[in-house]
């Protein structure tokens, strides 16, 4: 019997009305016969809520007690939709993580997950039993509750998928799939029925904020195809329907050649940008640059280097917005007594755009068709990054939605 893995959001499990209607929705799918495991979230605003809790008390908590607080939404959750099958007739379990168990590092509040036992699960599953496990939580060598991360339920539920080896993880929640470009910006962006996971990685790291990322990694890394579905149909609409909706996150090989070159356009809005002028040119210097940034545990994106003139060149890389002063300090502490550069200038209102899409492997002219279209604008180009299926480019802030406009329509993604 083929297996089915759910993941429910904290929207729809907002409250005992909804989790009712999760309960409908995966009874109907049980009894259309399939096995279903179902990963819900914490009630929406709950893992907010009891972490505010302890920061009433201390502003910095320790991660062990943080993680033994914030992961008790989950364990309400799972518990209600226990209750709420039970209700509707149906054999229910629930287990914490610890119970299954999901064995995870001791990293607190961002832990990775070591393995999952299927033994107990599968037992459960044999006897006809819906199985229900909390999201976001594991337990360490030790016996240490751990959680995920933040929006940590996604990648829950693609692990315990792969462990199962279930035929699909669905991914119910508050948007019905995944667009082109964000509907808020472009507002003929068109639903994707597919997506590649390597597309969606990109997406999702850009800022189309649909998943954890870590989940998507997961469902490369296991080649656990994953949908993405909206929770808020009517929960009895018929299978038929629902098996093909919202946007299935699958694998190249799996789709057909003669797809658009471009799957999407993603942005960034809250970058910032930094250079450090007269660097001198010589081995080490990137490194003694981006060393003090990332021991201070900034992230840097687009980096350049310059082509030198008299043995000193100009140096630029980005950082996330909420870094940028944190990151001017350390190159202003570090960088500029030690490496002996010239000034150092930034710029926090620049964004970066992107155009993804797994078909600029097989076609040629996509940068320049994306750099006509922003000169058509009039909007500069202050830097440019590219992979095999992306090409990034920072412009000043102000631009940003002009310039998804502009090539979303250019790269005729909008919907028919
Ligand atoms: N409840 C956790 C959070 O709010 C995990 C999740 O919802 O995915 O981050
Ligand atoms: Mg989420």
């Amino acid at each position: 019997m083929a297996l089915i893995v759910h993941k429910y959001g904290g929207t729809s499990m907002g409250s005992t009305d909804r989790i009712k209607n999760v309960a409908k929705r995966v009874a109907k799918w049980h009894d259309a016969g399939y096995q279903i495991v179902v990963v819900p979230s914490a009630m929406s605003g709950e893992t907010n809520r009891i972490i505010g809790l302890a920061k009433e008390i201390m502003a910095d908590p320790d991660p062990r007690e943080l993680d033994m607080i914030a992961s008790t939404g989950e364990q309400v959750s799972v518990g209600l939709l226990a209750i709420a099958l039970q209700a509707l007739g149906k054999k229910a379990v629930s287990y914490a993580g610890w119970q299954v168990p999901i064995k995870t590092d001791s990293s607190y509040t961002k832990a990775r997950i070591a393995s999952i036992d299927d033994a107990k699960v599968n037992a459960d599953l044999a006897e006809g039993k819906i199985v229900i496990i909390t999201g976001f939580q594991g337990v360490d060598e030790l016996g240490n509750i751990t959680t995920l991360g933040r929006g940590g339920s996604d990648t829950s539920a693609v692990a315990i998928a792969a462990a199962l080896k279930a035929q699909e993880c669905l991914i119910y929640t508050d948007v019905d799939g995944v667009y082109t470009t964000d509907p808020r910006v472009v507002s003929d962006a068109r639903k994707l029925n597919t997506v590649t996971f390597e597309e969606m990685l990109e997406m999702a790291s850009l800022g189309s904020k649909v998943l954890q990322i870590r989940s998507v990694e997961f469902a490369g890394n296991y080649r656990m195809p994953t949908r993405v579905l909206s929770s808020l149909t009517d929960p009895l609409m018929p299978l038929a329907e629902e098996i093909v909706s919202g946007t299935l996150i699958s694998f190249e090989e799996d789709t057909n050649m003669e797809q658009a070159t471009i799957t999407g356009i993603a942005f960034n809005r809250d970058e910032a940008k930094l250079t450090v002028f007269g660097v001198p040119d010589k081995p080490g210097i990137a490194f003694q640059i981006l060393g003090p940034i990332a021991d201070a545990n900034i992230e840097v994106d687009m980096i350049i280097q310059n082509q030198s003139v008299d043995g000193k060149t100009d140096f630029t890389f980005t950082v996330p917005r909420g870094d940028y002063n944190k990151a001017m300090d350390v190159l202003n502490a570090s960088v500029k007594e030690h490496i002996g550069a010239g000034n150092i200038i930034g710029d926090s209102k620049v964004s970066k755009v992107s155009v993804v899409g797994v078909g600029m492997r097989s076609h040629v002219g996509i940068a320049s068709q994306m750099f006509r279209t922003l000169s058509d604008e009039g909007i500069n180009i202050q830097m440019i990054s590219t992979s095999e299926i992306k090409i990034s480019v920072l412009i000043d802030e102000k631009y940003m939605e002009l310039a998804v406009r502009a090539l979303h329509k250019a790269f005729e993604l909008e919907a028919a």
